[in-house]
């Protein structure tokens, strides 16, 4: 058996992995990555760039299928077609661009990538199956980094025409009926693209509503526009069983028949744990999650956890944020979690965004609503539904959390989050100069609402 040593391992190549086997390298500390996969992980490989990409292409297409109707833009189209397989093909092509770029960013910084299974002998030493045969590598730091699988339904196991989110994105054709079983982000995402290209879509939620953890005023547009995609929705619903084209659903009202030819299955993730030798370490775990403190350490010295595997949000920049920490805390840095937020965008129609406390959350926090109905960005691009709302503070007029739902918010993610990070006050938003026209508007004017002089209402 080959024997190689290090100074930092890390478990995994995603968007947790990748960047603290950067960063550690970029500090001078020898460093391995393991990637049983591919890197870049769920994020790049079957995650956030491919379900964007989708989500692109079923726009343009929806879009092009409108100009073929009666438009107010006066444009006239033929009625598009889609050859799906080739719009894959075109997503695998960013997918590589990507996770080359990953290696390529890897090997300049020197960091010494292993395909292969990781399996954790003890806190020191991991062994991994290579197509080459079994390697055993000893090292002074042992990140882990294992992301998330999705979470399978008893009922419903993933294969034949069960799918999940990984398999959605792979298809080649577009379902004639698709169920999506879970109104989360990914239910939602998917859902949405491929209801845009054709498929007659069910969602089955258990939930009170679709998107539940957010209040019923930010998902409210988004559930208005899945009615004119033609999308049914069913709330406090759940599917348990699927056969000949039938998925049997049980809600309140009692057992309904759902057609459909496939069905996705978008019920949550788990965080991968199992069957890599973790429990040989008995870290202290937190519910599924292991356990770590504001520096990503776990209960056993030098053993570190970041992204997924750690808990939620289980969002790629989270992950990526922990990642620097933890490098720099094996570098010997004295850095901890002061981050103030962690913005999350949902890719629906519209788009979702929150960063920090949603109204209601915070005792004397105060809210100020600005829709875009009063915005000229928004008019000029045909969409006038959603909103920007800030959530503040009655006294001190420090902002508490930022919240957006409308076509093309997500961009709004960043400044929303300088806002929360840099303690921005309602006056530090109302006085900077938008410019005009912008959806970004919308944050100073409901900043100016807060302070009770909104200029455009
Ligand atoms: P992962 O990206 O899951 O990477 C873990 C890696 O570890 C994997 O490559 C795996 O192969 C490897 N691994 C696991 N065990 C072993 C082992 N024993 N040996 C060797 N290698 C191992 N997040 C966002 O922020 N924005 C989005 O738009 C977004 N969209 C998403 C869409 C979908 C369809 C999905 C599924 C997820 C999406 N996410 C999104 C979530 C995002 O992908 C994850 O939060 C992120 O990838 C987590 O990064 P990570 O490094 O913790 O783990
Ligand atoms: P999710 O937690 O967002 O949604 C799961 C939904 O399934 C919930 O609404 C839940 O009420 C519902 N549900 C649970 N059990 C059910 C059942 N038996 N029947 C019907 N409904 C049921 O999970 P997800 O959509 O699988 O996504 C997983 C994670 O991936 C997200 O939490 C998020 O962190 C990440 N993600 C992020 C993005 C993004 O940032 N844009 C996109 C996709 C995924």
């Amino acid at each position: 058996m080959r024997h190689e040593s290090c100074k930092v391992l890390v478990i995994g190549a995603g968007p947790g992995g990748y960047v603290c086997a950067l960063r550690a390298a970029q500090a001078g500390m020898d460093t391995v990555v393991v990637e049983a996969v591919a890197p870049g992980g769920t994020c790049l490989n079957v995650g956030c760039i491919p379900s964007k990409a989708l989500i692109h292409a079923a726009d343009a297409f929806h879009s092009t299928a409108q100009m073929a109707t009666d438009n107010p833009l006066g444009i006239r189209a033929a009625a598009p077609t889609i050859d799906l397989a080739r719009t894959m093909a075109w997503k695998d092509g960013i997918v590589s661009r990507l996770t080359g770029g990953v290696k390529g960013l890897m090997a300049k910084a020197r960091v010494r990538l292993v395909q292969g299974q990781a399996r954790i002998l003890d806190g020191k030493s991991v062994e991994v199956t290579t197509a080459e045969g079994p390697v055993r590598i000893s090292t002074e730091h042992l990140v882990i980094a294992t992301g998330s699988r999705p979470v399978e339904l008893p009922g419903l196991p993933f294969g034949g025409d069960v799918l999940s989110s990984t398999d959605a994105l792979a298809l080649t054709a577009v379902p004639e009926r698709l169920a999506v079983v879970g109104g989360g982000y990914i239910g939602l995402e998917i859902g949405t693209a491929l209801a845009k290209l054709g498929a007659r879509v069910t969602v089955v939620e258990a939930g009170p509503r679709i998107l539940p953890q957010y209040d019923a005023e930010l998902t409210r547009p988004v559930a208005a526009r899945l009615k004119a995609l033609g999308v049914e929705v069913l709330t406090g619903a759940r599917a348990t069983g699927h056969a000949a084209g039938v998925l049997a659903v049980e809600t309140a009202e009692g057992k309904r028949e759902v057609a459909a030819d496939k069905v996705l299955v978008t019920v949550g993730r788990a965080p991968a744990t199992q069957g890599f030798g973790l429990e040989t370490l008995g870290l202290t775990m937190d519910g599924p999650f292991i356990a770590i403190d504001r520096r990503c350490r776990t209960s056993m010295r030098e053993v570190y956890a970041i992204g997924d595997v750690t808990g939620e949000p289980m969002l790629a920049h989270r992950a990526m944020a922990q990642g620097e920490l933890a490098a720099a805390v094996i570098a010997g840095g004295r850095e901890d979690w002061d981050r103030r937020a962690i913005p999350a965008v949902c890719y629906t129609d519209p788009e979702i965004v929150t960063v920090g406390l949603l109204p209601g959350a915070a005792k004397g926090a105060a809210v100020a609503t600005f829709r875009f109905a009063g915005n000229g960005r928004a008019l000029s691009l045909g969409r006038d539904d959603g909103f920007v709302r800030v959530v503040h503070d009655s006294d001190s007029e420090l902002i508490l959390g930022l919240q957006a739902v409308g076509a093309g918010v997500a961009e709004l993610a960043g400044e929303f989050a300088l806002a929360l990070e840099m303690a921005a006050t309602l006056t530090d938003i109302a006085a900077t100069i938008h410019a005009h026209p912008t959806l970004g508007e919308t944050m100073q004017e409901a900043a100016l609402k807060g302070l009770g002089r909104a200029l455009h209402l």
